[in-house]
């Protein structure tokens, strides 16, 4: 595994991390459904960490599971969700959200007894709604979100250090099998991945305000700059380095990934949105009124939020 200089070297003789380094593969068979970014991701790391001992793959289109195959994220192809989850240890769900019903429905039949699902969604509520009824007795569902990430789709967008030192969040349902999730934990520590635990909701929240609000923020400064008369739209993107080039990366995201995730994280991006509407509104008055010092007083506050970031190894 590549080292990760944002996180200090375990002291020689030290016990490795649980899946860091494992005689045999964690699992057996894994499947993979959905091959873009984070499937493909995930085939990879399995494979360089020897996770996983053989990987299945599907996704919607054959040209998508040929790519995958072709860059040896899996082992195989399959064009059906029971096909492809069969004899499987793990099965890893990585589509996007709105697919996820009928992925359950359509893989259900195929689930071995004892099998582990997982998936890689960036909303947690849901995926226990929408998962959970279909699935079996005796198979255990686990939900898992790699907080990690880039604004590009697609098999070939994959990379296999894309977890490292990232935090992937596991929000099992209470009663869920103790050693099922920490299998799920072995993967992603193997992957390179810290490992939180915490309720769906909870997380939910969490991420409606530090990635599905800068998402939305996103979207719509550069939604603003499209609607500009054209000369001025021109200069925009001329003079794009001044801060408005961050927002276009983050507003090139997936459309039908961000779509799902709006829509299925309803509440808790409504109840951000009405926050940040209200501490606009304390800028403006500020800026109104010649506020210079309530202006440099927030400004100052925000400044020490992005040290604690870097202190933190997330920048
Ligand atoms: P992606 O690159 O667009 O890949 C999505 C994959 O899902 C594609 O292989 C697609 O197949 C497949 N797919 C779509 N509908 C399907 C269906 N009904 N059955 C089987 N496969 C289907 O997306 P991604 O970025 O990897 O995101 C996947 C999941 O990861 C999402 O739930 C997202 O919330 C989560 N996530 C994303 C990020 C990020 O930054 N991108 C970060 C953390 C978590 P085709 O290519 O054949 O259409």
């Amino acid at each position: 595994m590549m080292a990760d200089p944002t996180h200090s070297k375990p002291e020689p003789g030290a016990k490795p991390e649980p899946g860091a380094a494992t005689t045999g593969p964690l699992f057996a068979r894994v499947a993979l459904i959905g091959l873009g970014l984070i499937g493909s991701s995930l085939g990879r790391v399995m494979k360089r960490e020897s996770l996983a001992g053989v990987i299945a793959g599907t996704a919607r289109t054959e040209a998508t599971r040929q790519k995958a195959l072709e860059l040896g994220a899996i082992d195989h192809a399959f064009d059906d969700a029971p096909g492809c989850v069969a004899d499987a240890d793990l099965v890893v769900i990585c589509a996007p959200l709105g697919a996820y019903a009928d992925i359950a429905t359509a893989m259900a039949p195929g689930l071995k007894p004892g099998a582990i699902v997982t998936d890689v969604g960036s909303v947690k509520q849901m995926v226990i709604r929408d998962l959970a009824p279909a699935l079996p007795d005796g198979v255990h569902l686990v939900p898992a979100h790699p907080v990690a990430g880039t604004e590009h789709s697609g098999p070939e967008a994959g990379f296999a250090e894309l977890f490292e030192g990232r935090w992937c969040i596991l929000t099992p349902p209470p009663g869920t099998d103790a050693r099922a999730v920490e299998k799920v934990a072995q993967l992603w520590r193997g992957a390179g991945s810290l490992v939180d635990i915490m309720e769906a909701g909870h997380h939910d929240k969490v991420m409606a305000i530090t990635s599905h609000l800068p998402h939305l923020i996103a979207y719509t400064i550069v939604g603003t700059a499209t609607d500009l008369e054209r000369q001025l739209q021109a200069e925009v993107i001329k003079f794009a380095a001044g801060g408005f080039r961050d927002f276009t990366r983050i507003a090139a995201s997936d459309p039908v990934m961000w779509r799902d995730i709006f829509l299925n994280n309803r509440e808790a991006v409504l109840e951000m949105v009405g926050r940040l509407t209200e501490d606009l509104a304390v800028l403006q008055r500020a800026i109104r009124w010649g506020e210079g010092e309530k202006l440099e007083e927030i400004f100052t506050r925000t400044r020490e939020i992005r040290r604690s970031i870097i202190d933190a190894g997330q920048a």
